[in-house]
């Protein structure tokens, strides 16, 4: 590790590159060269430890509230963002214009236990209820905020799907733009009556939903872009998971410890990534027609094969399992 610096590297701060040519959107983020890369051999004192809590800027939330107790979870600025806060936002944010500009958003960090465990699988069922309530908390005051368009908290669990260090987390953004992946979503679903509904009716009769938490389902999707992908979405309309009640989220919390753990039985160690999609904020602005329908999912993707050329060069993925194949041998476990 290089920089001391907790919170800034020596670098230039994140800027966002749009190229019209082919509707993408990098962020060029130097600074984040810097980061110690533990699964690649890099020896790290683990900054989300208890007891090394010096080596990250202080927690923005944390549970329990009080901090006469210990805590059991922390969300703290990411020391190596894609975006930086408190930048003012150029006249056209919201809107990407055809020239690089800062990044400007929050990037943190959830450490999801004080222990050094690598899988959500070791967190107690109640503490990992307690982490997802703090992701609610915190995609709410995102939300809040008028400079936020669009948040999401993802995972990076194992070195095939990104991940630097191998104490159990997960990041959380907000940007003050939606992304293209998004838009394009949002911009499916509007072509339909009732998209989400449809995706539910059409999962249970071919038989792809693989688990149930109340009114959640997780369900294997049409297309899935690797074997076990799988979904999970309330069964009634709801855009944004920070709004969600706390029932919802104990089934988020449950669900997704039931398909990691299944994912474990048939793959022991596998790597994976999950990502929140919900709504843009209510001030974002035009950027695409939101459906009144829409249902905010968590997409969890396995990383069992690489992507190759067809999947970068054609933008379709190649896999070796059916929908089908999958959601049975998910439930069998
Ligand atoms: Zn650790
Ligand atoms: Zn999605």
């Amino acid at each position: 590790m290089r920089s001391t610096d907790p919170v800034h590297s020596s670098h230039q701060p994140p800027s966002l590159h749009h190229d019209p040519l082919t509707a993408r959107t990098v962020v060029v983020a130097p600074g984040r060269a810097e980061r110690p890369n533990e699964l690649e051999g890099a020896a790290v004192r683990c900054p989300f430890c208890a007891g090394n809590e010096s080596l990250t800027p202080p927690a923005i939330l944390r549970a329990p509230l009080s901090p006469a107790e210990p805590w059991r979870a922390r969300i703290v600025p990411n020391r190596f963002p894609i975006a930086i806060d408190g930048i003012a936002p150029p006249p056209e944010a919201g809107v990407l214009a055809g020239r690089p500009r800062p990044a400007h958003g929050v990037h943190d960090v959830v450490i999801e236990s004080p222990a050094h465990v690598r899988s959500i699988l070791d967190i107690a069922p109640t503490d990992w209820r307690e982490v997802w309530e703090l992701c609610r908390q915190r995609l709410a005051m995102l939300a809040a905020r008028d400079d936020i368009a669009w948040a999401t908290v993802f995972k990076n669990s194992g070195a095939k799907a990104g991940a630097s260090l191998e104490h159990v987390h997960s990041q959380l953004v907000g940007l003050d733009f939606v992304p293209p992946l998004v838009v394009a979503e949002l911009a499916a679903a509007a072509c339909a009556v009732d998209p989400f509904g449809d995706l539910l009716r059409l999962a249970k009769a071919e038989d792809r939903i693989v688990a149930e938490a109340g009114d959640l389902v997780a369900l294997v999707p049409p297309a899935p872009r690797q074997p076990f992908e799988t979904w999970i979405l309330p069964r009634l309309a709801e855009g944004s998971f920070h709004a969600t009640n706390r029932d919802r989220v104990a089934g988020v919390a449950d669900l997704t410890q039931s398909l990691i753990a299944r994912l474990d039985s048939i793959l022991p160690g596998a790597s994976y990534n999950w990502w929140l999609h919900q709504l843009p904020h209510a001030h974002a602005g035009s950027h695409a027609a939101i459906p009144v329908n829409w249902h905010w999912h968590l997409e969890i993707l396995p990383r069992i094969n690489g992507l190759a050329g067809f999947e970068l060069g054609a933008g379709c993925h190649i896999t070796t399992m059916t929908p089908g194949e999958s959601a049975q041998r998910l439930r069998e476990r």
